[in-house]
């Protein structure tokens, strides 16, 4: 079964979701047993978590509760989250605190380009909370970490994942500027479930988010996600593939919805490992670089080695 390791509530005083509290429980079926993970407590696991702390910074694998955190911190692979730990948005599925957040912390770019130097990582990946009450939506801050890390450690390669820029003119602009190697935006879902899912973003929106990425800068790879089990059907997962496709998207992660608590979305459904690989295999054929397609798989998810695939798949093409 799936250990979600709370590693930020224990002393929380304001709850991190005051939009949710008053929600009626939505339950979840029982988890399946194709849902495993390891417990975090390794040695790997403890030094990671080590640098993280005495560098200040805050990881979505430990605010997200992210079931993969075993794995992924014993081999010193963490995801940063940058621009504080609270969001302006409160989406269904989210476990990140809700509500004002703090003012940037200017040293914070370098703090994660230390922390990068320090964990030895080949490919880091970046994602931030949603900063709305900015007027640039923390875009500036985004590209100031990317050129930190290039500039502390130039030969990893950046992946970043962003928040939607919604109504920041010049915003991805400023980010695609800063060469990132993959640009990776989540839809999340299905654009049939973004009223109850995602209600402060806009399925089209980022759909063209991600395909302006590609009219700027080709040669950076772009990446989208979406979780299953939150109530959509396989032919509105077939259309946002045909969606990301028509956007020039590279690479696409399928994943499994889990339920953060009793206040979030419901999972709705179970998908199975087989109904994975039948995504997968559609996927391919729709002729995305690279797919992820598995209960388990995040964005973050293995994303060193996944990037090593994707570079080896555009050169194939090019061949
Ligand atoms: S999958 Fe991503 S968010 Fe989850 S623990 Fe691994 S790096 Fe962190």
């Amino acid at each position: 079964m799936v250990v979600l390791v709370d590693t930020v509530s224990a002393s929380q005083v304001r709850p991190r979701h005051p939009e949710k509290v008053n929600r009626p429980d939505a339950l979840s079926p029982p988890k399946p047993d194709w849902i495993r993970v390891r417990a975090p407590n390794t040695r790997g696991y403890a030094d990671t978590r080590k640098i993280v702390k005495e560098n200040g910074l805050v990881t979505v694998c430990e605010e997200a509760g992210c079931p993969n955190i075993g794995e992924c911190w014993d081999k010193k692979h963490a995801t940063f989250m940058i621009m504080g730990d609270t969001c302006t948005r409160a989406c269904a599925f989210c476990n990140v605190k809700t509500g004002m957040p703090g003012a940037l912390d200017a040293s914070e770019p370098e703090h994660v380009a230390e922390a990068t130097f320090k964990l030895g990582l080949a490919h880091i990946v970046i994602t931030s909370v949603d900063r709305d009450d900015l007027a640039d939506g923390g875009a500036e801050h985004f590209a100031q970490t990317v050129r930190a890390i290039r500039a502390r450690c130039p030969t990893t390669t950046i992946e970043i994942l962003t928040p939607d820029f919604l109504r920041k003119d010049g915003a991805l602009e400023m980010v695609a500027a800063a060469k990132p190697d993959v640009f990776n935006h989540n839809l999340e879902t299905v654009p049939s479930r973004y009223l109850t899912v995602r209600p402060g973003a806009r399925y089209f929106h980022s759909i063209r988010l991600l395909q302006r990425v590609k009219e700027i800068d080709p040669t950076i790879f772009t990446k989208s996600g979406i979780m299953v089990g939150l109530g959509e059907e396989r032919h509105e997962v077939l259309q946002v593939m045909d969606d990301l496709r028509s956007a020039d998207v590279d690479f696409l992660t399928i994943g499994q919805y889990l339920q953060p608590t009793r206040k979030h979305h419901a999972v709705m459904r179970y998908v199975t490992p087989d109904e994975f690989a039948g995504y997968e295999k559609v996927a391919y054929t729709k002729g995305f670089l690279m797919v992820s397609a598995s209960p388990l798989t995040r964005s973050s998810h293995h994303a060193g080695d996944d990037f090593a695939k994707l570079q080896a798949a555009r050169a194939a093409l090019s061949r």
